[in-house]
């Protein structure tokens, strides 16, 4: 009998983690990697939210929390859709989770049945479509060009819908192109979505604050969308928190309570030093970890001039989160190095190999024309990566 199973069998590995251990391993070997792979912030967790972690682990918080989290965490939570976004939820319709992954397999797990169809607009983020395959749903990825800073329009949408079509997955700010939906253009989709009322929305928020443009606008705070809308967020991106794990929901109340269901069977809930730490930070104002956001701005800026000035990288102009996902193929069928480059794959490997700079392949976000360039990494790093690309492809 076959030891594995189909189900893993058939799943692709992270790719994004996948180049990071890569990474990992190569700076083991003493090469001098600059890791641009891994969408984590390269700040410390601010000193206010590991004080509260210390409190608790000194206050003897040591036992399994609520499945769903403590009522005082959720409470912060209502609170904090009501300050940032102006959503209305109850404690019922909050579960927190191990991260915002967990948050997208629990929904993933409770809605999706065999054959479902779920709209991605591409590039989407790297683990959805997996997710969704995990349980048997298909994933349909609606594809999108710089020429529209990489955002679906509601025409696009339309035409994805089908009769097994359950929900449509997206973020914004975008992993990985940056690219940010108007509150005009939401509204736009939502037309179309209101004309399907069995079609639910993923509105994965997790990038909310890292966000140079302006107010930040969530699908459920329109009134027609709201039954139908399961808003993710999380702490590890605004709150530089990768690693403490907390992610969260506000959903219609079945979905959440059916979410608090199935991590009650494969967990018991999230860390709960994690969870008392999180109160804190989402108990003080966004401003308070600005200067994060402040110093993205920055290396964004930085690193779009950088790479405009190398031939072949065509790049958006990405208004949040903390990526640049430039199309490269410009140099498919070319020869760099002695290195023939078919596909994004191949140009990813070749500036591991000869620019010792980590990417990651657009294809595993659902774009194979491009590749992902995080900049949470400091400006003297960024400079020096795109001065070693722009040797190795010149
Ligand atoms: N959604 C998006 C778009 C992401 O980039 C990430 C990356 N971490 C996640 C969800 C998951 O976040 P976490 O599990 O760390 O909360
Ligand atoms: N979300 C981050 C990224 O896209 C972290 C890695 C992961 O969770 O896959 O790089």
């Amino acid at each position: 009998m076959q030891l594995l199973s189909d189900r893993i069998l058939n799943m692709a590995t992270s790719a994004t983690l996948a180049m990071a251990a890569k990474a990992r391993e190569l700076r083991g070997e003493g090469k001098d990697i600059i890791g641009l792979s891994l969408g984590e912030p390269d700040f410390n967790t601010p000193d206010f939210i590991k004080d509260a972690a210390i409190q608790a682990i000194n206050e003897n918080y040591n036992s399994y929390s609520p499945v769903d989290g403590y009522a005082d965490l959720k409470q912060a939570i209502i609170t904090k859709f009501k300050r940032d976004n102006n959503l209305t939820y109850t404690p019922t319709q909050i579960v927190v989770s191990t991260g915002a992954k967990q948050c997208l397999a629990n929904i993933a797990g409770v809605m999706v049945n065999k054959g479902d169809e779920v709209i991605m607009p591409c590039p989407y983020w790297v683990s959805y479509a997996d997710i969704v395959k995990l349980n048997d749903g298909i994933p349909v990825e609606v594809k999108t060009t710089i020429a529209t800073d990489f955002k679906m329009t509601p025409e696009q949408l339309e035409a994805a819908i089908t009769p097994k079509t359950k929900m449509i997955w997206f973020s914004s700010p975008c992993n990985p192109s940056g690219s940010i939906y108007s509150k005009e253009e939401l509204r736009g989709l939502a037309d179309v979505l209101v004309k399907h009322p069995n079609i639910y929305v993923v509105s994965d928020e997790i990038y909310e604050h890292i966000n140079y443009v302006g107010k930040h606008a969530s699908m459920a705070e329109f009134e027609d969308m709201y039954n139908n809308t399961i808003t993710v967020n999380g702490v590890s991106k605004a709150f530089a928190m990768t690693g403490w794990r907390i992610g969260y929901i506000g959903a219609p109340e079945k979905i959440a309570r059916a979410c608090n269901k199935m991590q009650g069977q494969i967990t018991s809930g999230a860390n709960c030093i994690a969870q008392r730490a999180t109160i804190t930070a989402l108990n003080e104002p966004p401003s308070k970890v600005q200067y994060m956001i402040d110093e993205f701005k920055v290396r964004r800026d930085l690193i779009l001039s950088l790479l405009n000035d190398i031939e072949g990288f065509k790049t958006n102009v990405p208004e949040g989160a903390f990526y640049v996902f430039p199309n490269i193929s410009f140099f498919f069928g070319k020869t760099l190095k002695g290195k023939k480059i078919n596909n994004a794959s191949d140009f990813s490997m070749f500036l591991l190999e000869e620019a010792l700079v980590a990417t990651v392949d657009g294809e595993s976000f659902g774009n194979p024309d491009c590749i992902r360039i995080s900049y949470a990494a400091s400006q003297e790093q960024i400079i020096e990566a795109i001065k070693r690309i722009k040797e190795a492809v010149s």
